[in-house]
């Protein structure tokens, strides 16, 4: 499938439309989930136009893998995070929507401060 400029992570990567971003760099954005499935799911996506994580060039998933883990540090650093899963659907039959590659991470089971 070709790369669709139009899809909704490219235009919050040329900042036409907004996003709550928790990481950015020359290589990726990290950027929360509008529809959490937990609280703190964030997203992290290349900067390069790639639809799938298989049509990305090794060297963009070397640098968005290493921000999924600087992110995925961050979260267990800030909310206490036990466990992260982390998801990434490849393709509409697996149930991709957004057709620019990104990577879920879904913090489960976090200690608010003050809660337990
Ligand atoms: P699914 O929609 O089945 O979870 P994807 O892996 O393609 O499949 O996930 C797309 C994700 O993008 C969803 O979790 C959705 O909530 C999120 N999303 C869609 N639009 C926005 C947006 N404008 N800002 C932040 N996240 C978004």
């Amino acid at each position: 499938m070709a790369y669709d400029n139009d899809n909704i992570f490219a235009k919050i990567l040329r900042g036409e439309i907004p996003a709550f971003k928790v990481h950015e760099d020359e290589n990726v954005l990290a950027f929360m989930d509008i529809m959490p499935q937990a609280d703190g799911h964030v997203l992290v996506i290349p900067k390069t136009p790639a639809v799938t994580l298989l049509d990305l060039p090794a060297d963009a998933a070397a640098t968005t893998i290493q921000a999924v883990q600087k992110v995925a540090r961050g979260l267990k650093a800030a909310l206490n995070v036990e466990g992260i899963v982390l998801m990434q659907l490849s393709g509409e039959a697996a149930g991709q929507t957004v057709p620019h590659v990104h990577f879920h991470l879904i913090p489960t089971h976090i200690h608010h401060l003050g809660k337990h």
